[in-house]
């Protein structure tokens, strides 16, 4: 068998949780498994780069914010080489250039896509355990470029893919993916199974136990996924394309923080404008997420929408450029928000769901802000301060949890 095996930050984040990782590995390549191994940065690592980067510039370019951020994988990549090589095994450690992954151009938040598998192969069939960098890529002027934060599940979920490997396994601080994330509904479930599409969502809506394009990647290539713990040697999560269980009507609730609200009152009520502010945005990589227009009144109207917190202040400058060719009046933003989201495959058609959601906010005090429905999910926006409160309602409202 060829299996990939991913682990985050905080299953490498010192001596000890180095030696049971490569344990765990060395236990795999003793069964005569071929061992692929991906790893994240050590800790909170790329948290402290990100902090040191600003202190010496607010406004760093992303081409050398990239280049540090790749550090703290190369550093856990050969640490563990090392810990495999003391406890005699033969490992080699390889970061994204020499494996040439190569990414869009964008740096900061790119895709991969290519990856070539010649090397990965040699040193696997030099009976070597290979551990390979994960959030990292090379783009096409041969820079240093990284996947967006918590990439390395993209990294070994592609690797899978191209490898065709057996398995996938992303090995975490939690035993597999839960109904609501643990930490903050203390009764949340885990599941045994989940769907893709939902697991899509749930990691596009703020569960950070998966990156989202991990799991894009997984469904087109069909790749054999499990999340599990690091630290014991339970079941874990299976990620596949369909379940064995009854389609629940809810099956999660899952927040994202990384948001913020912004609002253009008084813009023209004509056609066009709407696309020539979004347009705008789009030209400059920034994604928008819920749109709210108003009915327009005396010949202008206002337009909110959120994009992530963390393109909160360029959006702000490049609309502040075209104010006056949108005919708008003010510009407004709102930092402190959150989304809350309830995600089910089977809330398709079913009108009941999103009154018992909004009930479950009322009960608490929670003011919904925004409103966003698609087939399998509805979210809303909230103040950020209710972001926990609000979770713990909606999960009991849904009987999601133990
Ligand atoms: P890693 O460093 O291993 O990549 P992450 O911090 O990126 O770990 O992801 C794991 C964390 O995701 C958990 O510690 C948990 O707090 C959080 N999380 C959020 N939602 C969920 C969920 N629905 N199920 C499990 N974990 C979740
Ligand atoms: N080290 C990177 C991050 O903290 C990538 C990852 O952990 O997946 O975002
Ligand atoms: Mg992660």
């Amino acid at each position: 068998m060829l299996i990939v095996k991913k682990f985050g930050g905080s299953s490498v984040a010192d001596k000890e949780h180095i030696f049971n990782v490569a344990r765990r590995c060395i236990e795999d390549y003793n069964k005569g498994h071929d061992v692929v191994v991906v790893l994240s940065a050590m800790g909170k690592t790329t948290d402290g780069l990100l902090a040191k980067a600003h202190e010496i510039n607010p406004h760093p370019s992303k081409r050398e914010l990239d280049m540090l951020l790749v550090t703290g994988e190369q550093v856990s990549v050969s640490l563990m080489a090392m810990a495999m090589g003391a406890l005699g095994v033969q490992a080699i450690s390889l970061n994204a250039a020499q494996i040439q992954m190569q990414t869009t151009s964008a740096y900061g938040n790119s895709r991969l896509k290519r990856i070539d598998t010649e090397r990965v192969r040699n040193e696997l069939d030099a009976r070597k355990i290979v551990i390979v960098t994960g959030f990292q890529g090379i783009n096409k002027y041969d820079d240093m470029t990284t996947l967006g934060r918590g990439g390395s599940d993209t990294t070994a979920v592609a690797l899978a893919a191209v490898l065709h490997a057996d398995l996938c396994e992303i090995y975490t601080d939690v035993d597999g993916v839960y109904t609501a994330d643990p930490r903050i509904v203390p009764n949340a479930r885990k599941m045994d199974e989940v769907t893709y599409d939902e697991m899509l969502e749930f990691a596009s809506l703020g569960a950070k136990v998966l990156h989202n394009r991990s799991v894009e990647m997984a469904k087109k290539y069909g790749v054999h996924l499990i999340v599990r713990s690091s630290l014991n040697t339970s079941e874990g999560t299976i990620v596949k394309e369909e379940v064995k269980m009854e389609k629940m009507l809810v099956s999660g609730v899952a927040a994202d923080r990384n948001t913020a609200r912004i609002s253009v009152m008084g813009v023209k009520n004509e056609p066009g404008i709407a696309f020539k502010l979004f347009q705008h945005l789009a030209r400059h990589n920034i994604n928008v997420d819920i749109i709210l227009q108003s009915v327009g009144r005396h010949g202008t109207k206002d337009i909110a929408f959120t994009v992530a917190r963390t393109d909160l202040e360029e959006a702000l400058e490049i609309i502040k450029r075209h104010m006056d060719s949108l005919g708008a009046q003010t510009l407004e933003s709102e930092e402190k928000v959150a989304k809350l989201s309830i995600i089910g495959a089977g809330m398709t058609s079913n009108p009941g769901v999103a009154a018992k959601m909004f009930e479950a906010l009322a009960s608490v005090g929670v003011n919904i802000k925004m409103i966003s429905t698609s087939e399998i999910r509805i979210t809303v926006l909230i103040d950020e301060a209710d972001v926990e409160r609000a979770m713990r309602s909606v999960h009991d409202a849904f009987s999601l949890g133990d």
